[in-house]
């Protein structure tokens, strides 16, 4: 019988010896999976526990809605008479003065989109905001649909742009004298915009590795073996698992439009801190669908309203979900204490879901 591709990258023959050859691995290593979607294959196919004990598997920061600071959540519940849309999970993330559900039900104006695109039709009806956050994988959408807008005039449009870039957090997790990551699975959809390049400084600066893979069962595993030779022959470097999704060079096109709309700063990560470089806003050129500037807001340099959340030494792989105090006490899908319990992608809502 011919198997199917997804079939084919959950081959039960291959994720047996792909598991027997991990199995024989003894030196404690700790591996970051970056990417939330990764993190949720990982629990969804049960890896974890087809892995040694001497491999430990860490999420990292890449939930985008884990990582976007409550002062986005409250500065845009201060807008009346526009409509705010937003990704799904995002409204049910908690800021200081509740989540962007809770004050919808109070009457504000707050729809769930599915693509950037949707917020500009709405636009043609009312004033509204959309909610700019995610990483590579999103902003290039927002940044043509910015685009669209201009072109077509429409002035009723606006986006709070609250945009983060890998790299510079790996690299800051790399960096960070109090954090141990031996490598790191590197994010296929990110690297798919920006190719394998910008993660060079890992290996180079820092001597962690990567290796860039894709999200079947035997993508990852076959990513986590090919850490472990850089491992094994102490010679870190970034690789490319996910050959047939990702260049080295990245999508060309995509990272054009980025560049023309946006202009990369300083960014403010939930739980994590400011990090150097790690953000993207819109350009002055285009500063009439910047809503920070539409309507005079300003996000402030710190974000220190935890509720005893630990969701940033989650992010940053210093404990793992199970570690916080709050974790399936105070803290369920139900009534999520922080956003890495609420969004689909996010580590505590994992381990809550596939790990216990
Ligand atoms: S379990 Fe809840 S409170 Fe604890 S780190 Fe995760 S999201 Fe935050």
């Amino acid at each position: 019988m011919k198997l199917s591709i997804s079939e084919k990258f959950r081959d039960p023959d291959l994720v047996r010896s792909l598991v027997e050859e991990l199995q024989s691995w003894e030196k404690p290593v700790k591996l970051m999976e970056v990417c939330g979607s990764h993190t949720m294959a990982i629990g969804h196919w049960g890896l974890r526990k087809l892995l040694p004990s001497s491999i430990t598997l860490l999420s990292g920061p890449g939930c985008p809605v884990c990582v976007t600071p409550y002062s986005v959540i409250d500065s845009i519940m201060n807008l009346k008479d526009v409509t705010i849309a937003t990704f799904g999970d995002l409204i049910r993330v908690p800021g200081r003065n509740g989540s962007l559900e809770q004050s919808r039900a109070r009457g504000l104006d707050v729809r769930i989109v599915y693509s950037p695109f949707d917020a500009l039709e709405m636009a043609k009806k009312k004033e509204t905001v959309f909610i700019g956050i995610g990483f590579e994988t999103t902003s290039p959408g927002v940044a043509y649909t910015i685009k669209q807008a201009a072109e077509k005039k429409i002035k009723n449009f606006s986006v709070l742009p609250a945009f983060k870039i890998i790299p510079p957090a790996l690299e800051a997790l790399a960096d960070d004298k109090d954090v141990s990551i031996d490598a790191f699975i590197l994010p296929g959809h990110v690297s798919a915009i920006l190719g394998s390049e910008p993660y060079r400084v890992l290996s180079e600066k820092y001597r962690t590795g990567g290796v860039v893979t894709g999200f079947e069962p035997l993508d990852i595993l076959n990513g986590i073996r090919m850490l472990l030779r850089q491992i094994q022959e102490k010679d870190p470097r970034i690789e490319i698992e996910y050959k047939w999704v990702v260049h080295k060079d990245g999508n060309p096109q995509a990272k054009a439009i980025l560049d023309e709309i946006f202009t990369v700063e300083d960014s403010l990560w939930r739980g994590i801190g400011k990090i150097n470089r790690s953000g993207l806003t819109i350009r002055d050129e285009f500063s009439d669908y910047n809503a920070l500037k539409k309507y005079n807001l300003t996000l402030p340099e710190k974000d220190d309203f935890d509720k005893g959340c630990r969701c940033g030494d989650v992010l940053k792989g210093k404990i793992i979900p199970k570690e916080c105090p709050l974790f399936k006490v105070k803290c369920t899908p139900e009534n999520p204490i922080g956003a890495c319990m609420v969004s689909s992608e996010g580590s505590c809502a994992a381990y809550y879901k596939y790990e216990e």
